[in-house]
């Protein structure tokens, strides 16, 4: 394509899905610009945020994208699926009803996406300890029967936030390269 010196030939758009205040737009946060709300309130709107990557020496730019609280009216639009190679559907491990609505997520990512999207489950909020409902063997046991990617974060204190990031990245690049 002609930019291959330059390192810009990936751009991968990528969705975080999930229920309400699992903690998606705080994961991108922590991510994008290591900052943290500890009350967040939701906002209406789609937006994204891009964050460059290095893989294996080539510059990739993650696109993502952020439901901004549409989830909460149960109708995150096809638009935000449209073009989506990678996908975080987060759950919150001290809420066992948002684990639950996983397997809704994934029949609305694929009724809207590529049945190929790269798709990592993501139990967040370890730091809440004393409040966990999922276990981590429940979390790792849906992630391998639906084929899926598996990790445990805390937007926190920022644990396994990057290599979850990461993780999807580095999958859709080495099926695309
Ligand atoms: P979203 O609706 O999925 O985007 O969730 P938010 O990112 O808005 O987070 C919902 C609430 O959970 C906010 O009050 C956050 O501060 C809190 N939160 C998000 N991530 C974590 C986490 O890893 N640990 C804890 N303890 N709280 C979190
Ligand atoms: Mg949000």
């Amino acid at each position: 394509s002609g930019n291959e010196e330059q390192g810009q030939d990936y751009l991968f758009k990528i969705v975080l899905i999930g229920d309400s205040a699992v903690g998606k737009s705080n994961l991108l946060a922590r991510f994008a610009r290591n900052q943290f709300f500890p009350n967040s309130k939701s906002t209406i709107g789609v937006e994204f945020q891009t964050k460059t990557m290095d893989i294996d020496g080539k510059e990739v730019k993650a696109q993502i994208w952020d439901t901004a609280g549409q989830e909460r009216f149960k109708a995150v639009t096809s638009a935000y699926y449209r073009g989506a190679v990678g996908a975080l559907l987060v759950y919150d491990v001290s809420r066992h009803q948002t684990f639950d609505s996983v397997g809704r997520w994934l029949q609305e990512l694929h009724m809207h996406s590529d049945m190929n999207v790269v798709t990592i489950l993501v139990g967040n909020k370890t730091d809440l300890k004393d409040a966990r409902e999922v276990s981590t063997a429940e979390g790792k046991t849906l992630a391998e029967a639906q084929g899926l990617f598996f990790m445990e974060t805390s937007a926190l204190d920022s644990s396994n936030v990057a290599a979850a990031f990461q993780t999807v990245v580095e999958e859709i690049y080495h099926a695309v390269s």
